[in-house]
């Protein structure tokens, strides 16, 4: 019987430069790697592409045994564990997507002392009879990947992770080391609890990624600014760009396309075959653009993405972090570019308004939306947002953000924003009617339109108050008041309503500084300048 694995590894540095073939540890890696080694349990916060992965493997090859990694990438399994036996490390998963007869020679090659890894699905381990399997052979250590999912408040909970907490009562000698790439201080806590690693050391990495260059536009014509940031500045480069549906995937794919931009779609309605093509066309070959959902990018290691754009707003500033994080892990310039409207933080609310959460998970939810808009309305340094929502240390203006390269001038939309606030006020009490957006902004400017004339609002006290901002500027007043919940859309009529906040700005407590929109045409250079 073979204890040793067959790599036999005299230390940790030797696994990293014989096996891995890297010639020094990144940042706490080697103090994670040491520590866990020794038998510690560790919790570890890195960013995608900080390298988690060798803060595991490595344990697993210096120690006795198997190490048990619970990961809920099952789709991506065979390839990780394909990687590391290029590399000679024996490595093997048990999932769902296996037969019995694979199963059984997983389990065999486990009980034998045979594997330095062992890749398991969450659902699995809960299972009486993995439980059992694992009693069978030796674990050198847990690996928790993902860890932020046991959180229920995160962007990313899966029940299946409730049920770890049992390995520290069932093997409690086995070292554990949870690792997650998104945790705000709260998280981390809820992790730490709910998985019982009251006794780990915490390893937290910078979440800063400087080489990152954060902007958000406002959206006027999405596919014509992402197609002149693209011809201006990435010409020529691979990138991701996000759309929130599989209709919108499909035709900005085909715009690009057709304006000479190389792209390929992917989205979770296309066949798993032009699925996998596709993913890997956009990792082999050069200057691809792929066009997708967020169902593509866990996972996906491709070192010269050089720009993540989003036609559509994230969820969370959370899933945010985690895809522009996919762009310049090579560690040169990069562009992470989100425009956003109205219409996504309308899109948002309502998506949220209407799903079908207990209302605990709509604030939740909630919570999660308004920490993305705060950021898409700040007039600050936006990476020292960023990096203050994950509780970390963050300069006062960065250098390599929109903010910073061209500070936004503001503009105070308090006066505004008290008419905005009337009107809706006004329709409601004194003709107990509510209206969307378009005919309150058009009763502020005077517009006399048909709607306007057939429901008489040209005798409203409030009719033509604002004429002295544009069409644009009020729907960008109308975009703050609903990203701050000082105003909010009924789900099913899509009309504007007041919200428990609306008095304060009413009252004058809020004051409301709004970004004024930069001139178009000059946006894009603000790059070459900085
Ligand atoms: P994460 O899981 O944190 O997203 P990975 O573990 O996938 O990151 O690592 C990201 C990339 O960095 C991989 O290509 C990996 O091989 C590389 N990498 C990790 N550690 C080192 C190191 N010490 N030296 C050189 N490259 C490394
Ligand atoms: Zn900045």
């Amino acid at each position: 019987m073979t204890e040793a694995p067959l790599l036999s590894v005299s230390s940790a540095t030797d696994a990293l430069n014989r096996v891995f073939g890297y010639p020094s540890f990144r940042g706490e890696q080697g103090d994670i790697v040491e520590h866990v080694i020794a038998g510690g349990d560790a919790l570890v916060l890195m960013p995608t592409g900080g390298g988690k992965s060798l803060c595991y493997q490595i344990p697993a090859l210096v120690r006795p045994g198997t190490g048990v990694v619970i990961s809920p990438l099952i789709a991506l399994m065979q390839d990780q564990v394909d990687a590391l036996r290029t590399l000679g490390v024996r490595a093997n998963f048990l999932n769902s997507s296996q037969d019995l007869d694979e199963r059984r020679l997983v389990e065999a090659e486990f009980v034998a002392g045979e594997l330095d890894l062992l890749y398991v699905a969450p659902e699995g381990l809960g299972t009486a009879a993995v439980q059992r399997l694992l009693d069978r052979g030796k674990i050198s250590l847990f690996a928790i990947d993902e860890a932020h999912c046991v959180s229920q408040w995160g962007h990313d909970f899966r029940p299946d992770y409730l049920a770890l907490s049992m390995l520290h009562e069932r093997w409690p000698d086995v070292p554990r080391i949870a690792l997650t790439a998104t945790a705000t201080p709260a998280t981390r806590d809820e992790i730490a609890g709910r998985l019982q690693l009251t006794e780990a050391r915490h390893f937290t990495a910078s979440f800063d990624r400087p080489n990152i260059q954060y902007r958000i536009v406002a959206k006027n014509n999405p596919a014509r600014q992402l197609l002149d940031l693209l011809r201006s500045e990435h010409a020529g480069d691979s990138g991701i760009v996000y759309c929130l549906s599989r209709a919108s995937v499909e035709k900005h794919a085909e715009f690009l396309s057709s304006n000479g931009v190389p792209a390929l779609p992917y989205h979770a309605g296309l066949d798993a075959r032009t699925r996998s093509l596709n993913q890997s066309r956009f990792l082999r070959e050069d200057g691809l653009v792929m066009v997708a959902t967020i169902a593509f990018g866990m996972g996906i290691d491709k070192p010269d993405v050089r720009f993540v754009a989003h036609l559509d707003l994230p969820k969370s500033l959370e899933g945010y972090y985690q895809e522009t994080g996919r762009a310049g892990r090579d560690g040169l310039p990069s562009t992470a570019w989100l425009a956003y409207g109205l219409q996504d933080v309308m899109q948002q609310r309502r998506m949220i308004d209407s799903s079908e959460g207990d209302a605990a998970y709509r604030r939740n939810a909630a919570r999660h939306l308004d920490a993305m808009l705060a950021l898409c309305e700040s007039v600050t340094c936006r990476r020292a947002q960023i990096l203050q929502y994950f509780g970390q240390e963050a300069p006062a203006a960065c250098g390599n953000c929109d903010s910073c390269l061209a500070p936004p001038e503001s503009w105070d939309a308090t006066v505004p924003a008290q008419k905005l606030l009337s009107t809706v006020f006004r329709l409601h009490k004194e003709r107990n009617q509510r209206f969307g957006s378009q005919h309150s902004i058009d009763i502020l400017l005077g517009k006399r339109t048909d709607k306007v004339s057939r429901f008489r609002h040209d005798e409203l006290s409030v009719f033509g108050i604002g004429s002295d901002l544009s069409e644009v500027e009020w729907r960008n007043v109308v975009r703050q008041l609903l990203a701050g919940d000082f105003l909010a859309v009924e789900p099913n009529h899509q009309t504007l309503t007041l919200t428990a906040r609306s008095g304060e700005v009413l009252r004058g407590e809020r004051k409301l500084l709004m970004r004024r929109e930069a001139p178009r045409s000059s946006r894009g250079s603000s790059r070459s300048s900085g």
